[in-house]
């Protein structure tokens, strides 16, 4: 019998939904690329329903316990005596969200000494301090793709907002106001601009084709470039370095993992290369930026905007400075886990639980670290280290 120990958001503030907006999810056959969805050999949940809160357990309990397994479900995950770091002595699998992550820090390796999977329901394992990972044998692997696409629509959401002055135009609307030239004082076309994305993976080239029709110029860094016939086709213009993307780009989007290499990337220095009054959107994570740094460049006018959903640590303090910055688009990290991606990394989580528990190999694809290295789309994407320092901070938080 393993302890499977889940870390997952609380429940909405009115109570865990009794009915939804929609009747059930669209249908999606197949990822961009032809990777299948998950294919657990069932699924115990109803797709469209809010899986990744506490009561929603991710739709496991009756798998999990109908095998003989014990399932934990808690929120509780910072500060002294969280029901994290109680359980975490006899826990064989720890599984959480990056929206509300829970820091796998070495100091909690230590404590987790029959842990053997650490599962990222979701994109992004840079909550899990990998190194240690790897010096204590752990697999860590997350679903990919799973929500690679819904991220890709909240950036075009949120590069509109930016650029049309949405959100302040949407608040004097609320105020009872119609104070038009308020509003448009900051309010351009996104049609010309030069749109730019550090990172073109599944989440960069999917934003890059969605921004193709409002006839703007593309550009892209990386570190592999693209195929031929993509760049082709959507009149790409590859950068090998940030600074020479930044430098001709109105709009920039972060898509990278957060990893040694990446970590802090847009700082007071990097932030002098960017075109003064440019769009910066950040929905991969808060710690590729010095927060400071940027409420700075917005105070300055070097930026017009910033936007993202990803915050270090999360949750973030009440007084971090991304809350009270001007012209900012943020919203708390919600790109990834809309009810329609929930089913998707949900259904994925109980496939590699399924392989874990019947000794059958994880997709590769999913794989972050195994065998005491970086492995599958860990071993293509990420850089060995740990970028979890400073995650102690959310314990600061106090729910509103
Ligand atoms: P992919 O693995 O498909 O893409 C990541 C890309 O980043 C790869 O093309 C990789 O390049 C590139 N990259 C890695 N390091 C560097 C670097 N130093 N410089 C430039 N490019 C680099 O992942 P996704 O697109 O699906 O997701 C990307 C990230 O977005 C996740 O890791 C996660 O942090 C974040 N995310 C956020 C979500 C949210 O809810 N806000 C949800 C999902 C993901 P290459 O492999 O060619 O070396």
């Amino acid at each position: 019998m393993a302890k499977v120990v889940c870390v997952l958001y609380d429940d909405p503030v009115s109570g865990y939904p009794k009915s939804y907006p929609r009747d059930g999810l669209p249908k999606i056959e197949k990822y961009p690329d032809g990777q299948t969805l998950p294919t657990p050999e069932g699924i115990d949940f109803t797709p469209g329903t809010l899986l990744g809160s506490v009561s929603g357990e991710l739709g496991l309990r009756k798998y999990l316990e109908s095998h003989g397994h014990q399932l934990v479900v808690t929120s509780s995950k910072d500060g002294a005596n969280s029901v994290l770091d109680k359980e975490l002595p006899d826990a064989e699998v720890v599984i959480s969200q990056p929206f509300w992550p829970a820091y796998m820090t070495a100091e909690r390796f230590a404590k987790a000494k029959k842990l053997k999977l650490v599962i990222t329901a979701g994109i992004g394992s840079d909550h899990t301090d990998l190194q240690a990972a790897m010096d204590q044998g752990v697999t860590v692997a997350e679903v990919t793709y799973s929500n690679s696409n819904s991220v890709a629509e909240h950036i075009v959401m949120m590069i509109l907002a930016l650029v049309r002055n949405y959100i302040p135009s949407y608040q004097w609307v609320i105020k009872g106001g119609w104070n038009i030239a308020d509003c448009v004082q900051r309010s351009y076309d996104l049609e010309g601009m030069q749109v730019g994305t550090v990172a073109a993976g599944r989440i960069g080239l999917r934003a890059l084709r969605l921004l193709k029709p409002f006839d703007v110029k593309l550009h892209y860094m990386d570190r592999h470039r693209l195929p031929d016939a993509v760049e082709k086709e959507l009149n790409l213009t590859y950068h090998t370095t940030l600074e020479s993307l930044t430098k001709v780009c109105d709009v920039v989007t972060l898509n990278c993992p957060l990893h040694p290499e990446t970590e802090h990337m847009i700082n007071a220095k990097s932030l002098k290369n960017f075109k003064r009054g440019a769009y910066l959107i950040n929905t991969a994570r808060g710690k590729l930026c010095i927060a400071e740094d940027v409420a700075a460049a917005l105070e300055s006018g070097q930026l017009a905007g910033y936007a993202g959903d990803v915050w270090f640590p999360q949750p973030p303090p009440k007084d971090h400075p991304w809350r009270t910055m001007p012209h900012h688009g943020m919203t708390p990290h919600i790109s990834g886990t809309s009810l329609s991606a929930q089913a998707r990394y949900a259904a994925g989580t109980r496939e590699i639980l399924e392989c874990y528990f019947e000794k059958r190999p994880i997709r590769n694809e999913y794989l972050i670290v195994q065998g005491g290295k970086l492995a599958g789309a860990g071993a293509h994407s990420y850089s060995a280290g740990d970028v979890t320092k400073g995650s102690e901070g959310a314990a600061k938080f106090k729910s509103a």
